[in-house]
């Protein structure tokens, strides 16, 4: 159903909520919160330092609005609560200033300072707060707020036509709630208890589709249906004899286990898995080159434009004999159709690329091989638009984000799996530490930057994006930059730039060749810095607010600098969570690092900070539901074995399976 019938959209609202990657009711209806608010009041005397706090009170004056610019704006006042007078600021919310005057009874919920008795508001509400509220959270942008796209919702919910997908067994099973209502409740909860309930039947759902994709997957992995191929070792053997370093240990085994798949009569089905900056990359152009051996075409598929481009350089570097092509969105008209008639001609041995790589008007003569960096774990081959005669490619995934192999063995499942553990060799650990928000720290980090800046270095400092608050956000960057800017005001060479998820993909790309380029010394950004990105004369980064992601997260970030023979320093803030941060100053091994984030719960996204999309659950955590996960593995494999997947009231079921796989 379009979004345009439901009551209450029009074009201006359904654009925004094509922004939020939300393009129909159905779409609406199944987006989710992901988090929810829990407001009841709180008990003063159980408040720590920085708590969150709910307290009810008496406005005391009329606020205070202070304009920073035409985005950004602070209200100020003093509330009674009855038993102390806080001073309570909150951005943004000039618009209620009109409605808060001298005795207007209100509550706020914000962050409670207790030395100085004040509150930084995320939220007013009018009158008191007399039973617990479940308020829930979405992802939500400047255009479209949490509130708003609830009610939205809530036009739409009655209106579309909520598809269950779980086989009436499980239902029975596991007694769960109805799926429609399970769905009323996830968006409009009244009661914790029902919304667990919930929560839960929505989540097992969630995993099931996903296991039951893996698993089907894994049953349909055929014999035989692999290319034919000969290819001799020795000529392999040979090129890495000209590398100008010794390939490690791990990357040899690597190597030999994707010739092995190559070579064989079955289809390649492999992931490559190993830390950042372990050497994945040169493994995958010796793929391509064996895949080329045989005479057939290899792409490889980067994340990012930038990513795509370094590949690109450093193959041709690697193998100026070949024909390597390149491959992006946006290209001139004539280098773009050239580029297109190599590939179909066969011309082009190795194509490198975006996403553009699957695009309708590739045609390829014949690829043998293709391998995809850092992302999207299904299948390119089970893509229907990847035009290739007739042949279905071998396929390697690269991954930076390793993961503990119980877990491995059932997210990955439907696959074969090869590690690089070892770091090639003199390679320096990034030196990490971890330093607080008193002003010793602050100086110290300073001084740290200012020392690498006078070396001619370059530094990134990351602010995290808090999903919730991404008006606070663009205060947090703007004032990261104002107070560096201040630090360093004698050095005004010392230039700055900023990244950002709300910059479109040019300015992105520009600001990040800045800094590629040398021309910004510094980069803030939130976590959009590309993933693999490689400059190396970046030796330090500074992570503000680092409790706010998971050891693995943090671990990929700081995997950006440490580059080269250069020492490189991380500098994680954070006055909360120090214990567990504690754990990457100790080590540099991205494994064992994973592992701890298995280990500690309510680490945040191990995944990293791109998730791999598949396993981008709207509401599921890996870890936090591993259990249910577990179930799901079992329950789905049972379900597809069985009678129960063939029958016509599961038709659905299995319509969805197919086209889901055939999508990714
Ligand atoms: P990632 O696994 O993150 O993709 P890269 O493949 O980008 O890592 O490798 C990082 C750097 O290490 C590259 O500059 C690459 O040339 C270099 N490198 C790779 N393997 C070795 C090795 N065995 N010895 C020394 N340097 C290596
Ligand atoms: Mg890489």
């Amino acid at each position: 159903m379009q979004l345009s019938e439901i009551k209450g959209i029009g074009l201006t609202t359904e654009k925004y909520l094509n922004e939020l990657g939300i393009n129909s009711a159905e779409d609406l209806v199944n987006y989710f919160p992901f988090r929810y608010e829990i407001i009841e009041n709180s008990n003063i005397k159980d408040l720590n330092d920085g708590d969150r706090i709910v307290i009810g009170g008496i406005c005391e004056q009329t606020p205070n609005v202070f304009h920073f610019n035409r985005r950004l704006n602070k209200m100020t006042f003093r509330l009674n609560t009855g038993e102390f007078i806080a001073k309570v600021e909150i951005f943004n919310r000039a618009f209620l200033k009109s409605k808060l005057n001298a005795g207007t009874v209100i509550t706020v919920i914000g962050k409670y300072d207790r030395k100085h008795n004040s509150i930084t508001a995320s939220d007013i509400k009018f009158g008191l707060i007399e039973k617990t509220l479940i308020e829930p959270i979405y992802h939500s942008s400047f255009k479209i707020n949490s509130t708003k796209i609830n009610k939205m919702i809530s036009y739409a919910i009655d209106k579309v036509d909520i598809k269950d997908y779980l086989p009436s067994s499980i239902v029975e099973k596991y007694n769960f709630i109805d799926k429609k209502e399970a769905v009323d409740i996830a968006h409009f909860p009244k009661d914790k208890r029902k919304l667990n309930k919930a929560l839960e039947r929505l989540k097992y759902e969630e995993l099931f589709i996903f296991m039951m994709k893996i698993n089907y997957l894994k049953n349909s992995k055929k014999q035989g249906d692999g290319l034919e191929r000969k290819v001799d070792y020795k000529k392999v053997t040979e090129f890495i004899e000209t590398l100008p370093y010794k390939l490690t240990k791990d990357q040899e085994k690597s190597i030999e286990d994707i010739y092995n798949d190559l070579i064989s009569k079955n289809r390649m089905n492999r992931l490559l898995q190993g830390d950042v900056g372990s050497g994945k990359t040169i493994v995958s152009f010796i793929a391509l080159y064996i895949n080329y051996l045989s005479k057939y075409q290899g792409a490889l598929m980067a994340p990012t434009e930038i990513l795509a481009n370094q590949h690109y350089q450093n193959m041709k570097k690697l193998f100026p004999k070949l024909n390597i092509v390149l491959l992006k969105g946006k290209m001139r008209v004539k280098e773009k159709k050239e580029a297109l008639e190599s590939i179909k001609t066969g011309e082009a041995n190795i194509i490198i690329g975006t996403h553009a790589l699957i695009s309708e008007d590739v045609i390829y003569k014949n690829l043998g091989l293709v391998i995809t960096d850092e992302q999207h774990r299904f299948g390119v081959n089970q893509r229907g638009n990847l035009k290739n005669k007739g042949i279905t490619p071998d396929i390697l995934y690269m991954s930076a984000t390793p993961i503990p192999r119980t877990y491995a063995l059932t997210l990955y499942g439907d696959m074969d799996i090869s590690s690089i553990k070892t770091m090639p060799k003199g390679r320096k650990p990034v030196e990490t530490i971890l330093l607080g928000s008193s002003k010793e720290d602050i100086n110290k980090y300073l001084k740290m930057m200012l020392y690498e800046l006078k070396k001619e270095h370059q530094i990134y400092v990351v602010a995290p994006l808090i999903e919730e608050s991404e008006k606070i956000d663009l205060k947090n960057i703007n004032e990261i930059e104002e107070n560096l800017k201040k630090a360093f005001k004698k050095f005004p060479e010392y230039k700055i730039g900023i990244v950002h998820g709300k910059m479109t993909q040019e300015e992105k790309d520009k600001a990040m060749n800045d800094f590629k380029e040398g021309k910004t010394k510094i980069l803030i950004s939130t976590t959009v810095i590309e993933v693999g990105i490689d400059v190396k004369n970046a030796t330090m980064m500074v992570i503000f607010d680092s409790f706010r992601f998971g050891l693995s997260a943090l671990h990929q970030l700081r995997g950006r600098v440490g580059r080269n023979e250069l020492n490189s320093y991380c500098v994680l803030l954070s006055d909360k969570e120090t214990k567990r941060l504690d754990v990457l100053t100790k080590t540099n091994d991205g494994f064992k690092v994973s592992e701890e984030d298995f280990k500690l719960r309510g680490g945040g996204d191990v995944f990293g900070i791109r998730q791999s999309g598949d396993m981008n659950f709207k509401l599921s955590n890996i870890k936090e539901d591993y259990e249910l996960l577990l179930k799901t593995k079992e329950d789905s494999s049972r379900f597809l074995k069985s009678k129960e997947f063939d029958i016509k009231e599961n038709a659905h079921i299995k319509e969805m399976l197919i086209n889901s796989i055939n999508q990714d």
